[in-house]
């Protein structure tokens, strides 16, 4: 009972006060029905829309239903992790971008859409629901709103347009071999050459750093002192000599991850973002972009991805949903969801006021990965043995190719495996329950 009364109270609250166009606050009976799993969690989540945005909405489906081609559709759906295979998830950047619409987030003057939350919400919504390819983070999430607080005007007049394009791809050149958590023990080292910089070190775990032209890396500019007042934040361009990008492969058999070595690699002062030696003020700023996602609304996709195949399972001749300890899981799953979507809302409050995200993205980032993890536990445990072959063909956009089982099984052991990094990619969640800890503590 006390997840459903938290649900109503942030439900309400965020109804209520930030929510002009809202109908009014969440309805107990119902929240009690999800529970039960006798209605759909969408039916209360979704608010009563205005006459306005119902009108948005429309336009929204409108514009889908004729800008996804049946390629685009098929690689959202056949998606297996984190990252949108980079083919799809441009082509869909770059018919986002003609339309205006590729960076919601952005204030207006630097190409964004001037939404309020709730359109950014419906949208966000819409293009899950059509099955829309998911855009790379990296750019358009973090690089943009980083440099937007923090860039200087001519960092903003080069690189934004070029991100809205998809001109640049960007990669974050954070963590390395020794420094993940503990961030700030970062060694790369920067060295002032005349009006360059030359670096030398190495980043790990760097996403997509194979399809990246440029990258954000933080970087030693002071070795003695404070850990973090020696490192600057710097743009570095992928292409420049010294620069080696080494694979990773994942567990789930992708190339993802890769290793970048620089070498005496040249980097313009005039890329630095912030001062010399004040690095960790942006890294910090940037994190907290990265930490906020509208999480709800891929867990919605897996939560609806399972109860579809729960509905065509046979046990015994009934089906899974005809089981009450798996109608209960499927519920109380449901109820995280909306929790989640609530808090979610909260930020994205808070954003439109122009306010940062926040502590709360640490909370949200913990929420969203531990449940879409057990998510992806009920999944495989509803596919079952059609789970298990490995059947990589299947996954091929554009191939026909009949999967073993049913079509919504054959991404879920490989997502399955894909997302234990979610309580890792970003700070991990032991960080992130740190991070809370100090904000509400005080420690
Ligand atoms: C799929 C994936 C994609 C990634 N992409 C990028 C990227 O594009 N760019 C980039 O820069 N980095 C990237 N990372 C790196 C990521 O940010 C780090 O893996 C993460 O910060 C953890 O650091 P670590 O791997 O060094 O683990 P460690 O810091 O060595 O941690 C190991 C374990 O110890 C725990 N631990 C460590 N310190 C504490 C503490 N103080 N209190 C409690 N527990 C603690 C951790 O929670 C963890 O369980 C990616 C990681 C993954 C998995």
């Amino acid at each position: 009972m006390g997840v459903l009364r938290y649900v109503s109270r942030i439900s309400t609250r965020f109804l209520n006060s930030q929510h002009k166009t809202a109908g009014g606050p969440v309805n107990f009976q119902s929240v009690g029905n999800v529970a039960r799993g006798l209605v759909p969690y969408d039916r209360l989540t979704n608010m009563t829309l205005s006459p306005e945005d119902e009108a948005f909405r429309a336009e929204v489906r409108c514009f889908l239903d004729g800008a996804l081609t049946d390629p685009l559709r098929d690689a959202a759906r056949k998606r297996t992790s984190l990252w949108q295979d980079i083919g799809s998830s441009m082509a869909w950047q770059r018919i986002l971008h003609a339309k205006g619409w590729a960076a919601p987030d952005w204030p207006v003057e630097y190409g964004g859409t001037g939404w309020s939350l709730v359109q950014r919400y419906i949208f966000a919504q819409e293009c899950v629901r059509a099955d829309a390819p998911s855009l790379i983070p990296m750019s358009l999430r973090m690089c943009g709103p980083m440099l937007i607080g923090y860039g200087t005007d001519a960092q903003k007049a080069r690189y934004l347009p070029r991100i809205l394009s998809g001109e640049d791809i960007w990669c974050q050149g954070y963590s390395e071999p020794g420094a993940g958590s503990d961030l700030a023990s970062l060694n790369t080292l920067a060295v002032a050459e005349g009006d360059d910089y030359i670096v030398n070190g190495t980043k790990i775990w760097t996403s997509y750093a194979q399809h990246a032209n440029m990258m954000f890396a933080l970087v030693r500019t002071e070795t003695s002192g404070k850990k973090q007042e020696g490192i600057s934040f710097l743009l570095i361009d992928m292409t420049a000599p010294g620069i080696t990008v080494r694979p990773i492969i994942n567990i789930a058999g992708n190339h993802e991850l890769n290793q970048v070595f620089l070498e005496d690699v040249r980097v313009s002062q005039a890329n630095r973002v912030g001062d010399e030696n004040d690095g960790w003020s942006v890294a910090k700023y940037l994190l907290e972009f990265e930490r906020f996602s509208m999480g709800s609304v891929e867990l919605r996709r897996t939560l609806d991805r399972i109860e579809g195949l729960a509905g065509q399972t046979r046990t015994g001749g009934a089906s899974l949903m005809d089981e009450p300890d798996f109608r209960q899981r499927l519920a109380r799953l449901k109820i995280d969801a909306m929790t989640l979507e609530a808090e979610e809302q909260r930020v994205l409050a808070n954003l439109s006021a122009g306010k940062r995200p926040g502590t709360v993205s640490s909370l949200l980032r913990v929420q969203h990965s531990e449940t879409q993890q057990r998510a992806d536990t009920l999944g495989i445990e509803t596919a079952a043995y059609y789970a298990a072959p490995y059947q990589p063909e299947a996954l091929e956009v554009g191939v026909n190719q009949q999967p073993v089982g049913p079509e919504d099984a054959i991404a879920l052991m490989p997502m399955y495996l894909s997302n234990r990094m979610k309580t890792i990619a970003g700070g991990s969640a032991e960080i992130q329950r740190n991070i809370i800890a100090k904000a509400i503590l005080g420690l």
